[in-house]
């Protein structure tokens, strides 16, 4: 399978109510004040923010349509608005910064996909014989170290662990001393994502990257920030509350083959102008690709 139809497929679901939607309220329509109020109307609904439907509306304002083609046309006047936007967001791996080991710390709050995420990238990153280390910092619970653990087996990466209700920043240095020690390339860390005990995350945080700076003063090299796209509007909120807990360098955005609301990146984009790296379409090892801003507004667009 292309990767661009890997995007097809993973978008499925809001490329069909994309469709559908504009089918409805635009194709072989008199583009006038009540198809534009109806189309910006649909797109907030899609989740894509209220500022993207604005400006998009402004577009097919200004925006003289031929009948005739009209489908084409106004498919092109989206994918061109999406990739204006997100095309500058794109964080391929060649951008992340080297290091032995470059340590990517993962961020996010419970139940966004963290540690599958892990496995996945590790999977990806671990090609060209790349040596991958995982430090199991989401000590609060067993499940979630044992859960990497099986990620770590399957994708042929190490693991670094402590019991349960260790500190996680104990995990973070071991893991990293260790990944030192002999060589690895990248080392992932999984952390909990608390967010309710906001005081504790941000500690928590706080100290696992002070004390990997003992080790290595330039890491964490990366912070990842995991969103699930089915939270919708709430991933704007995770954004907002993360940033004020640790300097965010990429975002990964997971679950998008279960939710009709794709339009979500481009909302988080749009207001957080960072970069995004990798979209999660599914559970499997395979499911996480590499952004690529043509392909998503591409597959969004056209069903
Ligand atoms: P964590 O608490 O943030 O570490 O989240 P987990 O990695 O444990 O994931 C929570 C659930 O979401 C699991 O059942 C995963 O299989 C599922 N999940 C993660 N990413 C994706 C994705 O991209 N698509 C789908 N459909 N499910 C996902
Ligand atoms: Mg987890």
């Amino acid at each position: 399978m292309s990767i661009f139809d890997k995007f097809k497929l993973g978008l499925g679901k809001s490329s069909k109510s994309f469709s559908a939607g504009l089918n409805n309220l635009i194709f072989k329509k008199k583009i006038d004040e009540n198809t534009l109020n109806d189309l910006e109307d649909f797109l907030i609904e899609s989740d894509v923010g209220v500022e993207s439907a604005k400006e998009l509306r402004q577009k097919f304002n200004n925006t003289k349509i031929d009948p005739k083609s009209s489908e084409n046309e106004i498919y092109q006047i989206f994918s061109n608005y999406i990739c204006e936007i997100l095309k500058p967001l794109e964080k391929n791996l060649q951008n992340i910064k080297e290091n032995k080991p470059s340590v990517i710390l993962i961020a996010g709050v419970n139940g966004v996909g963290k540690t599958t995420t892990i496995g996945k990238l590790g999977k990806i990153l671990g090609k060209n014989d790349k040596k991958i280390i995982f430090g199991a910092a989401d000590t609060f619970r067993a499940a979630a170290v044992n859960q990497l653990d099986a990620w770590s087996k399957k994708i042929n990466a190490n693991l670094i662990k402590s019991e349960e209700g260790a500190d996680p920043a104990s995990v973070a240095y071991k893991a990293l001393d260790y990944g030192k020690k002999n060589n690895f390339d990248y080392l992932l860390i999984d952390t909990a994502g608390r967010l309710q005990n906001k005081k504790n995350l941000m500690d928590e945080f706080k100290k696992i990257t002070t004390v990997v700076k003992k080790i290595d003063s330039s890491a964490p090299h990366e912070t990842f920030l995991i969103l699930d796209a089915t939270t919708g509007q709430n991933a704007i909120n995770q954004v907002e509350e993360f940033k004020k807990v640790t300097p965010i360098t990429g975002i990964i955005m997971t679950k998008l083959d279960g939710t009709a609301k794709g339009g979500i990146l481009l909302a988080i984009g749009r207001k957080f102008k960072l970069p995004i790296v990798a979209l999660g379409m599914g559970e499997k090892e395979d499911d996480l690709q590499i952004f690529n801003a043509q392909h998503y507004s591409k597959a969004l667009m056209v069903n």
